[in-house]
């Protein structure tokens, strides 16, 4: 039976970068008969606009029904203002928590032809290719009691960092397994010099990595994965790390790379269910002009294809495609240099296509 495929274009650029991995899907099937079907809903400030709410709840249905999800992005000034339960990010909010997609991964790769795009010496970032696990439903951004109480003056506000073993579980054999496919490295960050609930994250993480002979399991503590992160990057293979600290280094690494418009994500559920998106946002300033770097959300199908498909070779293929793209000298203005060819964000689609056509 075909897979299901819902697409969501969102706000801003989404529409334009998603037209392009549609081309890409389009092209999959044909070449490779690749067995898909795509429905298309809406999500976002667009849903806001004709249907009253962001995650309207025929989007909703769907995105329960279907296998996977690719979508743009959400957002804009247009809806800066309204009421808050009607902003575009809450749809995205709300999707991820419905679906209940606890893992965020978080590659961070840099296309060698790219290298001189980081702050940091190319040969510090050249070849790049870190994957960084997030825990996406626990831990301080959900832990009770929170609040802010007292009297002016003299209030608290506080939060609680909570995991459970079951949590930490979870999210470890998930990263075990992504180490298992690539170089069997897998760093754990944690900040258990200080904090009980990281003694019993690291705990975790050591009793898991009986289960995987395979993979070579080591700990950091976070602030020396930060320092490491920009010191010496390429010593990491697959991070796994809670909710906050994973928010914090995901952008971190994610700037390593100096190009925005290159970062896919995934969002997983225990199914390998996934919404799978460019890390970055709308891009309001560019929307509408054709200059939009898709690259981001065809790496972002390529994820799709390859965690929630298990089409890892088409996975490959894809992302070879845009490695040859890079090779001919292309680039969409954000990560133009001197001495490449400036192409808009259909030009970019078409030549990712034309390179699968070529190798097919
Ligand atoms: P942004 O990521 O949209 O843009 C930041 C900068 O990067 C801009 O200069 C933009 O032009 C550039 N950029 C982003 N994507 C690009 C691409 N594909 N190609 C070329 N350049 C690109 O972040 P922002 O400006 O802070 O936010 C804009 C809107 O997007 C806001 O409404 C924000 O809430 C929303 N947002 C949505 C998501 C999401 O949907 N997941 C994520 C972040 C921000």
């Amino acid at each position: 039976m075909s897979k299901k495929i819902l697409i969501l274009p969102g706000d801003g650029v989404g529409p334009e970068i998603v037209a392009e991995a549609e081309k890409v899907l389009a092209a999959l099937r044909g070449d490779f008969g690749l067995d898909v079907a795509t429905e298309h809903a809406l999500i976002g400030g667009a849903a806001t606009d004709a249907k009253g709410a962001p995650l309207p709840a025929d989007t909703l249905a769907l995105a329960r029904e279907a296998d996977a999800i690719l979508m743009g992005a959400v957002g804009g000034p247009k809806w800066d203002d309204i009421e808050r339960e009607l902003r575009p990010e809450r749809g995205l909010l709300a999707i991820r928590s419905a679906l209940g997609l606890f893992a965020n991964l978080r590659p961070a790769i840099l296309y060698p032809q790219l290298a001189s795009a980081s702050a940091l010496k190319p040969e510090v970032v050249a070849g790049l290719d870190i994957m960084i696990v997030r825990e996406l439903t626990g831990g301080i951004y959900f832990g009770a009691p929170r609040g802010i109480e007292g009297e002016p003056g003299e209030r608290r506000g506080y939060n609680t960092l909570v995991y459970s073993e079951p949590e930490v579980e979870r999210i470890g054999r998930l990263a075990f397994d992504i180490a298992g496919k690539r170089d069997g490295r897998l760093t754990s960050v944690d900040k258990a010099n200080v904090l009980e609930v990281s003694e019993l994250w690291r705990e975790t993480m050591t009793t898991l990595a009986e289960d995987y002979p395979g993979v070579e399991l080591s700990h950091m503590y976070v602030d020396n994965a930060a320092m490491q992160l920009v010191r010496a990057p390429k010593q990491f293979d697959v991070v796994v790390t809670g909710n906050m600290f994973g928010d914090i280094l995901s952008d971190c690494a994610a700037m390593l790379t100096g190009s925005i418009g290159m970062l896919p994500s995934a969002s997983l559920d225990e199914r390998a269910k996934g919404l799978y998106e460019p890390v970055h946002g709308s891009a309001p300033d560019i929307a509408g002009q054709g200059k939009a770097n898709p690259l981001a959300t065809i790496l972002s199908l390529a994820m799709l294809l390859r965690y929630t498909l298990a089409e890892a070779d088409l996975a490959d293929r894809v992302q070879a495609a845009v490695g040859k793209v890079l090779d001919e000298g292309l680039r969409t203005p954000d990560i133009h240099t001197d001495g490449t060819r400036v192409a808009g964000t259909s030009e970019m689609g078409d030549a990712v296509v034309a390179a699968l056509h070529a190798a097919a």
